[in-house]
Formats: C-alpha cells, structure tokens, sequence
C-alpha cells in the first residue's frame, strides 16, 4: 500500500503562494496552464525506458490478436479485428463554437471518435483491452498452449477459455476502464472482478454483471476502490491486477493510437510539421488514457504535435500534481477540492505519478472547465453534429479557444505563429459515449439545454 503525507493548513497555504495557479484551482474557477518546462521530445525521452519499439511492440500485439476479434467481435470485421475509431472534421460545431466562445478560431476543428470503438465504446479499449490480452498471451505461451505465429482465433474454444478459467483479473475503476476489462476478460473466459467506485453509474455495473463479470461496490472515491482491488488481488498468485496508477502496460496500449492516427491523418492528406502544427485535446482522469495516446502521438509526430490535457474544476488532479512537481503525493482533496464530477471518467483526486513524471516534459499544458460547460457541449454537439456522447467526452472541446486566447507566452515560445495556427489542426478526443443507454443520454441532454 501507498501512503501519503498529509497536508495541514500552513503547509497548504505556503504550496500556494509558491504555486499561486493553486487559489483559482481551489476556487474552483477554470484555468489555463501553459507547461514551461515542456522540452523537445529528444530530451524529454532521454530520462523514459520506453520507446517507440516497445510501442511497436504492442501494435504487432495487436495484430496477432486482430483474428480472434475478428471470430468473438462481429462488429470489428470491417476493420479487420482491429479496434480503431474514425477521425472527422467540425465544421458545423466549429461555427456553433465561434459564436459561442465570441472568437473565431484560426485553424481547422475534428474530431477524434472513440466514443465509436468496438467492444467498449471508449478510449479504454485501447488500453484496458490491450492489456488483457498481453497477459493472456503470456499465459499461454508459458503453459505452451500459444505460439506467436499461431492464427489466435483459435482462443475462442472451449480448451482455451478453460485454461484461462483458471486465472482471474481484477480492476479499480470509475466505470469505463471496469467495462473494457470486464468484457474482454470473461470472454476469454478469465474470473474478473471490478472494484467500482461510487461515482461509477448503475448501468456500468448491471451491463458488466450481465457478462458474468464480479461487480464490487464501493461507497469511496476511485482512489479508495483502485487500492481496495489491489490488496485483494496481491494474495493472489492468479490474479492479475489492472494498475491504472502504474501501468506500463497500459500505457503502451494507448500509446498505439499515435501511428495509427497518423496513418489516418495522412490519407486525408493532412500534413503535419512544424508549419502546420496539430494539436490535440484529451480529457484527462487518472493519466493513463491520455497519457498513453499523448505519449504514442509524441512518438508519431515528434515536436509538431501539441498535447493539452483537460480536467474538470472539481478534479483537476493531474494539473495540481505536474504543476506542483508533487505528482502523487498530493490529491485534489488535501487541497479541500471534493473531485465531485457529472463526469465519471475524469472523477480522479489523485493523479498517477508514473504517467505524470513520464510526461511532465511533454505535455504543452492543461486547463479546468465546469461541469455546466461539458453538459452544455454535449448538447450542442448533439444539435450541430448529432454525435452523442458522455460528459467526460467533451473536456477537449473549448481547448483550441484555450490556446487562442492565452497570454502566458506559450504560442511565442513554441514558434506558434499567426500564419501556422492558420494551417493547424485541432483533434479533440471524444473519450466516450458509445455505450450510454438512450434514457441517460437524454438526461445528459436535458441538463445541458
Ligand atoms: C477514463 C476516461 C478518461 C480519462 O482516462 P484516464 O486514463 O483516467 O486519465 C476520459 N474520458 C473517458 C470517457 C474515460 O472513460
């Protein structure tokens, strides 16, 4: 177990006059933080074990398992087993913005649609699922059963589902996370156990139980059923424990989804360099979502790719731990911040500081919005686009306007000039929303019009 300093009053109020970002954060009123220290990515690598071969790594990975998705997932044959969500533009919203935000932005607005990824419609198919199958595969090959030339459709049989019955994977989670994880692992026949957090919907946890998944219940915050999971799951020499705060496999799982965007990116004919920057907007809870994607997209794209991350006011955990330099010894709580969020994906008080020390050199910056805001988009993407998705899906969307309006010195020293913001690109990440049922999107809709 982890323990953590507590913070008294004194404490507190010197972090802030050190940090003075800190009394607007624990005002709750939205901001804006432009990362001086982000460094060339060169740099910013020298000090990571990872790299893009282990990146590649996972999408080989990836492919290997493409057929058994192709056999167990229907849905996923017309993109040949893989699990990768469409990019598209705005137009429509990006005018509906303008007029919205009263400023008219220079580039060009799209959107990144993993609310559409088959099997768990959010971002955490890419590394919830990525991660289940890398142990399985392990297990596998260990007891001989595998082999990685092997057509792996062939773990959709009796035999394998049997053997990996033997095995049980458990997960923290504030919903989405649970749902991947859930449904892939007992598809492939593994014992799984969800430790869900309060904030995690009703519906979340009676479409998991309806895939014989173990559903356990929490009255706490993220942090408490993560930890909760964690000590169950480590007297147990057959459990794999999904580490959302620590997961280097994970990581890699989302990190995928840099050179595949950049695939996409190209077929479009949408260049990206220096002089036609692109940027990118992730909502960000825990870090490992977005962390990932912007680590993969770094990779991908090298310094012409600008990542912002996106919290709510009332849990902008990952801002306070990068900003402050105290990454996971200090949570939005020690702060009298109370992480309560209509957003349930980004409803984390305390950051990972694996994912954050990791990316601390890499991120452009981060910016608070309030829940009012996210309900608002969400029905105004719904009236402009019809996409439909959860709350947590539409942080990144003000971002582009964030970046347009900043006065912290960040366009000048990136070399963001008026003629390259012209040419750029502005992805935002729609995390989520595949799978809300139609009675919750309509409470969605009716509290943001
Ligand atoms: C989990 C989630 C996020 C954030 O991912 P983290 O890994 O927790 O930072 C964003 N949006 C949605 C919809 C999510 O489910």
């Amino acid at each position: 177990m982890h323990t953590h300093p507590h913070y008294s009053q004194s404490a507190i109020d010197e972090l802030s006059r050190a940090y003075p970002l800190l009394n607007p954060l624990m005002a709750l009123t939205p901001v804006s933080w432009f990362n001086p220290e982000r460094q060339p990515l060169e740099q910013a690598l020298t000090g990571v074990n990872l790299n893009a071969d282990d990146v590649a790594d996972a999408a080989a990975r990836l492919n290997r398992f493409a057929s058994y998705f192709r056999a167990v997932f229907p849905n996923t044959r017309a993109l040949n087993g893989l699990l990768e969500s469409p990019v598209q533009p705005l137009a429509a919203m990006q005018r509906a913005m303008d007029t919205r935000l009263e400023q008219p932005l220079a580039g060009t607005l799209m959107l990144k649609r993993d609310d559409l990824l088959p099997v768990s419609g959010s971002i955490k198919a890419r590394g919830g699922i990525y991660e289940v199958l890398q142990n399985a595969e392990k297990l596998a090959i260990k007891a001989g059963l595998l082999h990685p030339s092997d057509d792996y459709a062939k773990l959709d049989s009796d035999e394998f589902r049997a053997f990996f019955g033997q095995y049980s994977v458990a997960v923290g989670s504030t919903g989405n996370l649970g749902l991947s994880i859930g449904i892939i692992s007992a598809k492939l026949g593994f014992k799984v156990s969800v430790h869900m957090s309060a904030d995690a919907r009703e519906w979340k946890k009676a479409r998991l139980r309806s895939h014989g998944v173990n559903v356990v219940e929490y009255q706490n915050d993220y942090s408490v059923a993560v930890a909760e999971g964690r000590a169950k799951a480590q007297n147990d020499p057959c459990c794999h424990f999904v580490d959302d705060e620590n997961s280097v496999q994970l990581l890699l799982g989302y990190a995928v989804a840099g050179q595949r965007l950049k695939a996409q990116l190209e077929k479009q004919d949408i260049k990206v360099d220096k002089e036609h920057p692109l940027f990118v907007y992730l909502p960000c809870g825990v870090g490992g979502g977005p962390g990932g994607v912007a680590f993969g997209l770094k990779l991908a794209f090298g310094d012409a790719v600008h990542c912002v991350f996106a919290e709510p006011t009332h849990s902008p955990c990952m801002l306070l731990g990068v900003y402050t330099g105290l990454h996971d010894s200090i949570s939005v709580q020690d702060l009298g911040i109370d992480n309560l969020t209509a957003a349930d994906g980004l409803a984390v008080g305390r950051p990972s500081g694996f994912v954050g020390r990791v990316m601390a050199p890499l991120l452009d910056g981060f910016y608070t919005l309030p829940d009012e805001d996210m309900l608002n988009l969400l029905s105004l993407l719904a009236r402009q686009e019809g996409i439909y998705l959860e709350p947590s899906a539409l942080a990144g969307m003000p971002g582009p306007w964030r970046v347009e309006n900043e006065d912290q010195g960040y366009r000048e020293r990136m070399g963001l000039t008026p003629a390259r913001l012209a040419r750029a690109h502005h992805l935002v990440w729609a995390t989520g929303g595949g799978m809300v049922p139609e009675e919750e999107m309509a409470k969605y809709l009716a509290a943001g019009s």
